[in-house]
């Protein structure tokens, strides 16, 4: 078989290995898959030592998503120092470098998702390089350039914890689960499955959102990007499978918008708000992101009209019911702001019962309107995506 010569100019553009991130990613997991099978067979864990690798799994990624990633990287919420504090000791045990480094590198990756040059994890350079490969050689596209994330130097936590890193590293990944290990009577245990196990798999199930969550789901929301929907990935990230929404929406403190979406970090945020340590949280306008699926499912269906040579009549009715129902959703829109300003304090003190009884059921009237159209909606997509004698 004759063997496909890899042009010169690819091979030459090969960066410098970075020899600390190598060493690291390549010795932890090996130790990982031999260290911490051999000595549960030759001694076994109990139920506190599997306790402490779930709760400093959920410590570690947890201080990713809701600190790392919806706080600093794109200020959904302010938080309570204390809370930023524990943050920041729970990403350097997930060592994933620094917040200035990290927030820095995934405000890049927004603002030039899928370009090949300045993206630092770009998709576009396939699964291996955006997952892991974009940290194992110092590329161009990932070199440090602190501008764009001047804000967070100035967060004294964020930079107390970039002085302490290193230190702060080796407390939590060595010190923190050897003592847990102690207190219970066994320290390798300890440092097996709370250190090594636990650092290994919450570093790869981060990485699985910039890798699957930008191959591997649906982009209901925009096609503007390579970032989809996974319900599954959601499981193992938190609730950061829902990269599409995210970077549809980046400024929602959400990832997962509806109530039985699998957002853990969501109701982390939720509950801190609740209990007065975050304040400020951010959330998307329900008409706007229901105006961009509608964009994005009429978007979808004009493909397909041209695709199956659908006849004028079906596009005419398509574009027909597409203003129509954009047009409920601004009605909508406005309905819903009357009334929820009505219940606020200032028109309560203004407005008459009578007249507030009005505006919610004008709001109710219209939601039920756009219900019903919605039904139609997806009728007409329905009809569309099935191809059938009749359209053509
Ligand atoms: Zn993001
Ligand atoms: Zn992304």
């Amino acid at each position: 078989m004759q063997q496909v010569q890899q042009p010169k100019q690819a091979r030459q553009e090969k960066a410098p290995i970075n020899w600390t991130n190598m060493i690291l990613f390549t010795v932890t997991p090996a130790l990982a898959i031999t260290l911490v099978p051999a000595y549960g067979w030759i001694n076994g864990y109990d139920a506190y030592e599997w306790t402490v690798f779930v709760i400093l799994m959920g410590f570690c990624g947890m201080s990713i998503t809701a600190g790392y990633h919806r706080l600093w990287s794109h200020k959904t919420y302010q938080a309570h120092p204390a809370i930023r504090f524990i943050f920041a000791l729970g990403g350097a045990c997930a060592l994933q470098n620094d917040v200035l480094n990290w927030a820095s590198d995934h405000r890049r990756h927004h603002q030039f998702v899928d370009d090949n040059d300045n993206d630092p994890y770009s998709a576009g350079r396939g699964f291996w390089f955006s997952h892991i490969g974009w940290i194992l050689r110092n590329y161009e596209s990932a070199k440090n350039d602190f501008s764009n994330v001047k804000d967070l130097q100035r967060d004294p936590i964020v930079m107390w914890q970039s002085r302490h890193y290193l230190a702060l590293v080796l407390l939590m990944n060595i010190g923190l689960p050897a003592l847990l290990g102690y207190l219970h009577g066994d320290i390798i245990a300890g440092l097996l499955l709370g250190g090594l196990l636990r650092l290994v798999l919450s570093q790869h199930f981060t990485y699985f959102i910039n890798s699957l969550a930008h191959i591997w789901g649906k982009r209901p929301y925009s096609d503007n990007s390579t970032a989809r929907d996974n319900t599954l990935l959601a499981l193992i990230t938190y609730g950061e499978g829902y990269h599409n929404y995210h970077h549809t929406f980046q400024w929602d403190y959400r990832n997962g918008i509806r109530w039985w979406h699998f957002d853990p970090t969501k109701w982390l945020i939720n509950t801190l708000s609740r209990l007065g340590l975050a304040s400020g949280l951010k959330r998307c306008d329900p008409d706007k992101i229901e105006r961009a699926k509608l964009d994005r499912q009429y978007q979808l269906a004009t493909a397909r009209c041209k695709k199956l040579a659908v006849t004028d009549d079906w596009h005419e009715r398509l574009e027909q019911e597409y203003q129509s129902i954009l047009q409920t959703v601004q009605l909508w829109a406005e309905h819903r702001q009357a009334w929820y300003e009505a219940k606020g304090k200032e028109w309560q003190e203004r407005l008459s019962l009578l007249e507030r009884q009005q505006l919610r059921a004008h709001y109710l009237e219209v939601k039920y309107k756009l219900k019903l159209q919605k039904k139609r909606w997806q009728t007409v997509l329905r009809m569309l995506t099935t191809p059938q004698p009749a359209l053509a």
